[in-house]
């Protein structure tokens, strides 16, 4: 895997850059935008150009934790439309191709319909967004009503959005373990790494989220845990990374403290 961490951007976005170069990472996530906010913030000149002359990082984007596509709020799913649009423009502004991206919740009104509606939408943002972009579904905690904790919803939320070029997997190991997917030794790894190829392929995964987790498996509590000090543990998310199928995969720690704590936490899982 190819360390990184989800770079704070307090200081700006051109800041979270250089960070990144000055922690050694060789990748990093961000968000472009103020993630608890509908009002998108336009791409200066400046980001752009000192983005678009960066060639060595591989960036990702996380989108706002607003966007619900499938919310029965009667305004909702056209500003989560709307904002992922703005989202994917920036990206593209910016160089950057993935955006990571919660499916969704339910609020009570079905999981399948919900599925439904987030594919429909996700299919009709990608089809008018700029063609560098794409969208990874990060599979969840189940936290509530929270979508895409199981394998086989993310399988669907693909086949039905059916952009296979467009689309693909984040998997956060925090969120796994806390649906139930056992991570906490090697074994376990292989077994819900194998369970994952069988439902999804392992080709769809695009980044990983490397947390540990504060709460048991089966908890659906998304608490992410610095590395090691959580029931996941250090050695079998070393052993994940390790993995060759995930050579060139960004490994994306997002544990609580500072860039350089989750940089430290990065390097302990992952080879520089
Ligand atoms: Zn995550
Ligand atoms: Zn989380």
């Amino acid at each position: 895997m190819l360390p990184g961490i989800h770079a704070s951007v307090n200081g700006g976005l051109v800041s979270a850059l250089s960070t990144l170069h000055e922690l050694g990472l060789v990748s990093g996530q961000i968000f472009t935008s103020n993630q608890k906010q509908w009002k998108g913030r336009p791409v200066t000149q400046e980001e752009e150009k000192e983005f678009g002359e960066d060639g060595t990082l591989t960036i990702i984007s996380h989108a706002s934790y607003l966007i619900n596509l499938s919310s029965i709020k009667s305004r909702v799913p056209w500003l989560s439309a709307k904002a992922l649009g703005e989202e994917l423009i920036r990206m593209h502004r910016l160089g950057i191709h993935w955006l990571v991206m919660h499916p969704g919740a339910h609020l009570n009104a079905g999981e399948d319909q919900a599925i439904e509606k987030i594919a429909a939408g996700v299919r009709k943002i990608l089809t008018i967004a700029p063609e560098d972009t794409a969208i990874l579904f990060e599979n969840t905690a189940g936290q509530g009503t929270t979508l895409g904790y199981s394998f086989e919803q993310l399988d669907k939320l693909l086949k039905l959005t059916d952009m296979p070029d467009r689309t693909g997997i984040c998997f956060d190991t925090c969120h796994a373990f806390a649906a139930g997917y056992d991570l906490s030794s090697n074994d376990a790894v292989l077994r819900t790494i194998q369970k994952f190829d069988e439902v999804v392929g392992l080709e769809r995964i695009k980044v990983f989220h490397i947390n540990d987790s504060k709460k048991e498996l089966g908890s659906r509590l998304d608490r992410h845990a610095r590395i090691g000090e959580g029931f996941i543990g250090l050695e079998p998310l070393q052993f994940l990374a390790s993995m060759e199928v995930f050579n060139n995969i960004p490994g994306i720690t997002e544990t609580p403290g500072s860039d350089f704590d989750r940089a430290n936490d990065a390097f302990a899982v992952m080879k520089s």
